[in-house]
């Protein structure tokens, strides 16, 4: 799977599409984005998707996250660059054959265990597992689970919901990397805590503040010296701003 580049002309039209979208179709926008719209990306795992667009993020942007959020204890403000790397699950693979390789068409990772005297095989949860479930509240979280469930032998009917919670709970194990926490530690009172960084959002806002600067300096620009924005998207960002400058 190619990892794309990002012109600031996709960037524009990738920011265009996306900002009418909810969370999961803005993922769905940027992982097509990062391999050239080539190749099928909703069977993708969240590990997957979270690699592709780590790996796309690197590309456009480098590998240093800026993240800002508040203390849960004190709530002090705090400013912390993430290494994409931090991001990526910790000893990449000795992969057993199942696991999800990024560029082949290959089927979810899959474990299994024994649970109220059944069988349960459960898969990852894939990119379109999250489009076909509406977000938010309980009943979206136990749809997913719902999905991630392959077979119950003896098939008896829905699972409790303890099972599904088992379900929960495996579901990084077959697909290390599609949880993506944080080891944060607060400067002001010492407090430390693990938070999760949500890959496509976060690129996502970073899309859309690029793409916010990029069109006030095409209106400045545009104003000062009557150009079109194909005209300021032609000009490197070193000479826009210096022409940004000369103009006051
Ligand atoms: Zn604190």
């Amino acid at each position: 799977m190619v990892v794309a580049e990002l012109t600031e002309a996709q960037l524009l039209a990738v920011w265009e599409s996306g900002s009418g979208q909810g969370p999961q179709d803005r993922a769905l926008l940027l992982a097509r984005t990062a391999v050239g719209d080539t190749e099928p990306v909703a069977d993708l795992t969240l590990a997957g998707l979270h690699a592709l667009l780590l790996g796309f993020r690197e590309r456009a942007f480098g590998s240093s996250l800026p993240c800002a959020t508040d203390c849960p204890a004190c709530g002090e403000p705090l400013e912390v660059a993430v290494e994409t790397a931090e991001l990526r699950p910790p000893a990449p693979a000795p992969a057993p054959a199942s696991a999800p390789v990024l560029g082949a068409r290959t089927e979810p990772p899959t474990g299994s265990f024994r649970a109220a005297g059944r069988e349960v095989t459960y898969r990852a949860l894939t990119l379109s597992d999250l489009l076909a479930v509406a977000p938010g509240g309980r009943d979206s979280r136990r749809a997913l689970l719902q999905r991630c469930v392959v077979a119950t032998t003896p098939d008896a009917g829905p699972l409790p919901g303890h099972v599904l919670e088992e379900v929960a709970r495996r579901l990084p194990g077959v697909d290390p990397g599609a949880e993506t926490a944080v080891a944060l530690e607060c400067p002001g009172c010492g407090h430390s805590w693990s938070a999760e960084l949500d890959v496509p959002g976060h690129l996502w806002a970073e899309i859309e503040g690029y793409a916010r600067r990029l069109l006030y300096e095409v209106h400045a620009l545009a104003r000062a010296y009557g150009w079109t924005e194909r005209d300021v998207l032609a000009v490197s960002p070193a000479r826009r701003r210096f022409y940004l400058e000369a103009a006051g």
